[in-house]
């Protein structure tokens, strides 16, 4: 008889009836009842945060376990530090529809204009240049029409008139196959000049050329072109000046999105949970924590970048594209100052626009202006492999070297500038990097396999994207991962 009841229930109830013997009295190993639930999702940014929100919606019960004490990953607004920068995303763009429908669904307000920057000033081979010097400027030494582009706009230009790529979805198609080159072949395929390599090069970059795939960066280009329409589609300034006025920011800094998204799912977002290992092949799935602590579900999403899913122990392990996707995906380096600017307006004092675009060993050097339209802060950032090179300093010694650089490079700053903080995503030891890239040839081999579903685990997350972009495609790949577990549940 017993036998036959057993029969007839779901893995779910069976699931439920195991929870009820467990949670009445057994909790030695560690395994509550509380933490047995259908779907557990590794990682509290949006990805994650979305596809709870989604499951929990549809009756599912869920657990949420972030590694750290905060949620939001990468939206991390500098709460803790003076002027309140925003350390990861700002930018909410025009047809963000899941993040705009989140923030509107839970009352988070948007406002105009996010990561606004002053104009550029540009300084090569040491030396400061106007804009409007730079088209015939005797260290403008690019050629053709190369010669009236800004260095902070030569790679949008590229893009502007070459990209092949249409829509938000064709990059995986197999037309696009053939772009997955370095970024360098192709811009030589365009006809780019040396000079304009070297400074493209030298540009906020997420990678040396010759080590980036072309595709990956003509997707992102894609996309984030599609933020300007038509004939609105501002020229000549770089995509961070183009982005600032054409998007949002979230009133109170980007941190309070995810806060809220996570206030709704109430005790079922649990802190400081470093996931150490997951078994995904059984009749459940089980995830332990570094904190000894276990769960088991029905499925699980994880939302973590590789560079942490990678110390994850995984049982069994992924096989194949997976596996090589998993171990090295590349995640490209950011490194931040930031910076108040004290005692006077030294634009005003050498005539030069404020923020500064180099080819020296800081990407940026970008004067912020505020909501309230202060410019009292500056941020240098560097990228890629400037960032990597920042970051072999020790942290003490960053700030000194940055405002010292300033100082050389831009002699009206000297004694004005103060830092304020550091930030640094690839020594960020839940986040590991910036955002995921792909190497040349790593598009056609990993991003159909990294994808695919391992038993009970399913993958979410920014680098699963397929359409969007930024926040928007960490929603996107939460939502994608949530219906490919309620289409199991089902
Ligand atoms: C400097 C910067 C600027 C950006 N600017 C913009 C912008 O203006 N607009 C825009 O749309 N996007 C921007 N982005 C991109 C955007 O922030 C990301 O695409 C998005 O936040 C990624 O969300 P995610 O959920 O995929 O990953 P994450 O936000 O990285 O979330 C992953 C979570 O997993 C947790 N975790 C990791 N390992 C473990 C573990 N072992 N156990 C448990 N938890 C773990 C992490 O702590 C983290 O909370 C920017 C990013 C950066 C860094």
């Amino acid at each position: 008889m017993a036998r036959a009841i057993t029969r007839a229930l779901t893995r779910r109830q069976l699931l439920q009836g195991s929870a009820i013997s467990l949670g009445a009295g057994l909790p030695s190993n560690g395994l509550a009842a509380d933490d047995q639930v259908d779907v557990l999702l590794l990682g509290a940014g949006f990805a994650g945060l979305n596809a709870a929100i989604l499951l929990r919606d549809e009756g599912y019960k869920v657990i949420v376990l972030e590694g750290a004490g905060r949620v939001g990953g990468r939206a991390f607004t500098g709460d803790h530090v003076e002027g309140r920068p925003e350390l990861g995303a700002s930018q909410v763009g025009p047809y963000y529809a899941r993040v705009r429908d989140m923030a509107d669904r839970l009352g988070v307000k948007l406002l105009p204009g996010a990561n606004l920057t002053a104009p550029y000033a540009f300084s090569i081979n040491e030396t400061l240049l106007s804009r409007d010097s730079w088209n015939n400027h005797a260290l403008n030494e690019t050629v053709g029409d190369e010669r009236s582009v800004p260095p902070s706009v030569l790679l949008d230009h590229y893009f502007e008139n070459h990209n092949p790529l249409k829509g938000f979805d064709d990059w995986l198609e197999p037309h696009a196959a053939a772009y997955d080159i370095p970024l360098g072949q192709w811009l030589r395929q365009h006809g780019a000049s040396d000079e304009a390599l070297r400074l493209i090069n030298a540009g906020p970059i997420d990678a040396d050329i010759w080590n980036v795939s072309a595709l990956h960066l003509l997707h992102n280009d894609a996309r984030g072109r599609l933020w300007f329409s038509g004939e609105n589609t501002p020229r000549g300034l770089d995509r961070f000046q183009k982005r600032g006025p054409t998007s949002h920011r979230i009133e109170g800094g980007t941190s309070r999105l995810p806060e809220a998204m996570a206030a709704t799912l109430g005790d079922s977002v649990r802190l400081n949970k470093i996931v150490t290992s997951i078994e995904s092949a059984g009749e459940v799935a089980n995830v332990r924590c570094m904190d000894g602590t276990r769960y088991r579900a029905d499925f699980v999403i994880s939302a973590l970048p590789f560079t942490t899913l990678s110390r994850v122990a995984i049982d069994p392990p992924p096989q194949g594209n997976q596996a090589e996707a998993i171990r090295l995906l590349p995640y490209r380096a950011n490194s931040q100052v930031h910076m108040r600017v004290t005692d006077g307006a030294y634009w005003e004092e050498d005539g030069f626009d404020p923020s500064i675009w180099s080819d020296g060993p800081l990407s940026l050097i970008r004067q912020k202006i505020g909501g309230d339209g202060n410019r009292d802060y500056l941020q240098a950032v560097c990228v890629g492999k400037k960032s990597e090179r920042l970051d072999l300093l020790p942290p003490q010694e960053r700030g000194a070297f940055v405002v010292k650089e300033i100082e050389r490079m831009r002699p009206s700053t000297k004694g004005k500038l103060r830092v304020t903080a550091l930030h640094s995503w690839s020594e960020h030891p839940l986040v590991g990097g910036f955002r995921h890239s792909f190497w040349p040839g790593q598009v056609n081999k990993f991003a159909h396999d990294m994808i695919r579903p391992h038993h009970r685990l399913h993958f979410a997350g920014e680098h699963t994207r397929r359409l969007e972009i930024g926040m928007e495609s960490a929603m996107e790949s939460g939502e994608r991962a949530a219906i490919e577990v309620l289409d199991r549940l089902g």
